[in-house]
This record gives C-alpha cells, sequence and structure tokens, in this order.
C-alpha cells in the first residue's frame, strides 16, 4: 500500500503536471536535458547548439532550418527563479574569442530560447525551448533511495578494493581502519573520511583511470551543496544488517545519508527529472576506450544506471516518485573530432553495443531511442599523412599549450598531424574476451602518445556579417531527432 509520503509526492506530480500542460497550451515548450558524466562535453554542446540555432549554422540535417523554416531564434528570459542561468554568452566568449574551452558544468542551469517558424502548411508558430543542464552523477544516484546506509557502505567499499581503484583509495582506507563505527559521534572524523572518500572519488576521475560509477553524485558535483552536512559522511566498515547504536558515528553517517537522499536525491527527480520532455546524454566514449578495459565496464555499468533513470517511474517502486515523460533520448559519443571520419559509424556502433549490453533497450519502453558519435565543436581537420609507403588517415589540430603526461611539449599555436588510431570494424573484435578491448592505444602508430591529446577549439574565418559559424559533427542529426518532430 502506498505511504503517506507517497501519496504527497503523488499529489504533488500531479500538481505540477497540470500547471506544466497548462502553460504548454499557450506556449508549446519543449524542456530538453542534457547530462553526461563531467568533462563529457554538456557545455560545449550547449553553447554550440544555441549558436548554431541562433545563428544559423551549418545544419544540413536539421530540416527546419536546412530549408528555411526557421525566421529566427532568439534567448528569452529565464523561466525558473531557482535555477541559475547557463552562461551561454560567456562561454561563446570564451570559445571563439579566447580559442580556450568554456568552464564546465558543476551544478543545473537553465536556458530558455524561442523559436519562431513556419510549419509544414505555411502557419507560423512559436516554440520555446528550454534547455536544462545537470550533472549526469545526480541521476547515478537513483540506487540510493532504496539502498540503506549499511548495504551503500558494503558496496562502496567493496568495488574500492577493486582494481583499478584499490590504489587511489590506500589513504581512505587507511584512514578507516582507525575509525570504531560504534565509538561516538565525532564532526571531524566525519569531516575527514568525507574528504578522503572524495579525494578518492575525484582520483578515480582521472583520465587515466577514468571510472564512471561514482556514487554519491554530489561528492564530485556538489552544486550549491559544498561543505554541507548532508555532504559530510562516508562509508564505514559495518555489518549490511548491523544496527547503529545511539549517538554514534555510525548513527551520525547513517542519518546524514538518509538526508542527502531525501534533501538532495529526492527532490532533484522531483522537480527537475521529472519534468524534462527529450534527453541528450552525453558520453565521452573516447576517453574510457583509452584507458582500458575497466573503464569500459566500468562506463557500461553507469551507463545502465542512467538507463534505469527513464525505465522506473514506468511500472516500478518509483512510480510514486516520478514519472518521466521523456519520449525520446538520445544517446551521443562526443569529441568524435578525435577521430578520422571513417571511425564515425564505428563509434556509434559501439556505442550502441553498450547500450544493447547494458540493458534491452526495449525496456525504455515508451521513448524513442537513438544513438549519434558528434563533435559539437569540431577542433580538428582531416589529412592523410605520408608514413613510410603507407598513406594514413590522420587528424590536424592544435594542442593546447603544456606538457603531456608522456614529456611532449606544445606551444598552443602550431598544429600537428596525429593518426589517431581507428576503431575495428568488427564489432566482436572490440568487444573480445567479455570486454577486453584492445584499444586504440593499441591503434597508435606513433611512438607518442596522443590519446589524451587536449585540441584547442579551432580558428574561425570572420567572413560572415552574422559571426563567424562554429564547425561540427553530426550536430545536426543530434537536433532533428532531438526537435526536429515539434518543429514539422
Ligand atoms: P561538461 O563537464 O560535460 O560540461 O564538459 P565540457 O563541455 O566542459 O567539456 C569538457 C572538455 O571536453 C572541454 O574542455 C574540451 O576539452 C572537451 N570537449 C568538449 N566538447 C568537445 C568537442 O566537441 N570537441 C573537442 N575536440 N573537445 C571537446
Amino acid at each position: 500500500m502506498a505511504s503517506f509520503s507517497e501519496i504527497v509526492e503523488e499529489a504533488r506530480l500531479s500538481a505540477r503536471a497540470l500547471l506544466d500542460y497548462g502553460d504548454h497550451l499557450f506556449q508549446p515548450t519543449v524542456r530538453l536535458g542534457v547530462t553526461g558524466l563531467s568533462r563529457a562535453g554538456k557545455t560545449v554542446f550547449i553553447t554550440a547548439l544555441v549558436h548554431g540555432l541562433a545563428r544559423g549554422g551549418r545544419f544540413p540535417i536539421f530540416e527546419s532550418l536546412a530549408t528555411g523554416r526557421i525566421a529566427r531564434a532568439r534567448l528569452a528570459p529565464q523561466p525558473d527563479d531557482a535555477v541559475p542561468r547557463f552562461a551561454y554568452e560567456n562561454h561563446l566568449r570564451t570559445l571563439i574569442e579566447q580559442r580556450c574551452w568554456p568552464s564546465s558544468t558543476t551544478d543545473i542551469s537553465q536556458l530558455r530560447l524561442v523559436i519562431d517558424y513556419q510549419r509544414q502548411n505555411g502557419a507560423e508558430r512559436t516554440l520555446t525551448l528550454d534547455i536544462v543542464d545537470y550533472p549526469g552523477e545526480w541521476l547515478l544516484d537513483l540506487p540510493l533511495l532504496t539502498k540503506s546506509y549499511e548495504r551503500w557502505s558494503a558496496e562502496s567499499l567493496a568495488l574500492s578494493r577493486g582494481e583499478p581503484r584499490a590504489r587511489p583509495a590506500a589513504e581512505w582506507h587507511a584512514h578507516l581502519a582507525t575509525l570504531s563505527p560504534e565509538a561516538h559521534e565525532n564532526e571531524q572524523a566525519a569531516i575527514t573520511a568525507a574528504k578522503l572518500f572524495t579525494d578518492y572519488l575525484r582520483a578515480c576521475r582521472d583520465e587515466r583511470i577514468a571510472m564512471s560509477l561514482l556514487p554519491p553524485g554530489r561528492f564530485l558535483m556538489p552544486g550549491n551543496l559544498v561543505n554541507s552536512p548532508a555532504l559530510t559522511f562516508a562509508p564505514l566498515d559495518v555489518a549490511v544488517d548491523g544496527i547503529a547504536p545511539d549517538g554514534s558515528l555510525w548513527a551520525m553517517m547513517r542519518r546524514r545519508y538518509e538526508a542527502y537522499k531525501e534533501k538532495v536525491v529526492r527532490p532533484f527527480f522531483r522537480d527537475h527529472f521529472s519534468r524534462l520532455d527529450r534527453q541528450i546524454v552525453l558520453i565521452d566514449a573516447l576517453s574510457a576506450f583509452n584507458a582500458g578495459p575497466e573503464a569500459l565496464h566500468d562506463l557500461e555499468a553507469a551507463l545502465g544506471g542512467i538507463l534505469d533513470c527513464f525505465r522506473i517511474g514506468r511500472s516500478t517502486v518509483f512510480s510514486a516518485l516520478f514519472r518521466p515523460r521523456i519520449d525520446r533520448i538520445l544517446f551521443a559519443a562526443t569529441k568524435a573530432d578525435h577521430l578520422h571520419h571513417s571511425s564515425h559509424d564505428r563509434l556509434e556502433a559501439i556505442l550502441r553495443r553498450m547500450l544493447d549490453r547494458a540493458a534491452t533497450r526495449a525496456e525504455v519502453a515508451g521513448a524513442a531511442v537513438d544513438v549519434v558519435a558528434l563533435a559539437a565543436v569540431r577542433a580538428t581537420r582531416e589529412a592523410q599523412v605520408q608514413r613510410g609507403r603507407d598513406r594514413l588517415p590522420s587528424i590536424l589540430g592544435t594542442p593546447a599549450k603544456g606538457e603531456t603526461a608522456n614529456g611532449e611539449i606544445f606551444d598552443g599555436n602550431t598544429e600537428v598531424a596525429t593518426f589517431p588510431g581507428d576503431l575495428p570494424v568488427d564489432l566482436d573484435d572490440f568487444f573480445r574476451d567479455d570486454g577486453a578491448f584492445r584499444g586504440l592505444a593499441a591503434a597508435t602508430a606513433d611512438k607518442a602518445d596522443f590519446r589524451f591529446l587536449r585540441f584547442r577549439p579551432p580558428q574561425l574565418d570572420n567572413d560572415d556579417a552574422s559571426g563567424p559559424a562554429l564547425p561540427h559533427i553530426r550536430l545536426d542529426r543530434a537536433l532533428q531527432f532531438l526537435i526536429g518532430d515539434r518543429l514539422q
């Protein structure tokens, strides 16, 4: 039977849905969620998308724009008072004028775009597009809602003792060994444990380890909750079915964990996630491939977790919490400009297979799902480089100033040609031995390790009256899938 809090939650949801429905009647609106784990490319994607729509980008596959039915797209005032605005103008300036990448997403933010267009039958219409940017880490918190503190502790500890996490976890493990869960509650112990646990999670995100599954999401992406007690807890080595003594460190950690679920996780799903109509999930698959098979496995597990969020609400215990109304989900492998175009279809095929392995797509009933490999901002060009008797399909780009891990020094202005390695044509080859990925590393012909190279944003021609257009790869295909049908 539904509990009282579930009934209250249900009533709140219904009231909100009715309000949204009323708004949509007068002002057709699409709420597009843009998510992905940290550094997947959310900020760059939104900046390029808004710029492309507002300026009129080169988007041949985005039919309504390509055929001239979009009269104009303009920014409009922020719709929700309590959500920060996406800093579009700053990000664009950084990209275009400074040729630097903008600062990444750390919190939820939003931007409203109003699109005036002509329907295919000639009628003039307006579509409001609300773009909601939020960290994908927050989605991976969903399973916590049905997990006790003790179970979460046990699972987190087990995960941290396996490879490749054990090394970055060493300092936290050493501190944990000094703690007695039954001892009297102690704020300093909690603060230190939370800090070391967070350091461990952060180290797992390092590009050479590239783990994806690192809940609780706010530890890495605290948003406006930095240093709040709801984030000052960590796992303890306690029995899964144990009972915390009153006043103990264990009870304190447990209380904060429960507060995190109630005050942070639940409101996010209720107030933001459940109101989205469309969703794009950005995935930095290349980083995971580069880091090796463990990172790939971990990414797959994270994708499974993300898919769960779209499944639930349709028939499960979570249905009282929220009912996602998302009817289109696009999974996008980002930074495809790090590969030659001959590998773009393969990247899509690999992502599709990973999603199939994570969950059967049919399970995401009620939503159309598609996959694309894209670069929201294309930072490279292509060239053929002669190596011995072979002509290798290569990419040209300007690496950011600095030194790479293997001692290569770049001045930030000189273009280099690299052979990025290509993805195997045969998918079974890629996933051989249950994920034993051979990797771009094996395919890299150069002695230098260019796998972790970061290119600067491109130098743009500014000979157009409406300013420079940002080059991209398949951004138009993403747009067509996400909103094309709403502009018919
Ligand atoms: P967020 O954390 O998801 O907001 O990620 P960002 O959008 O800030 O992107 C993280 C980093 O990935 C950027 O600083 C760039 O170095 C890189 N990046 C993102 N999108 C692209 C792209 O389309 N092409 C290239 N070459 N790099 C990108």
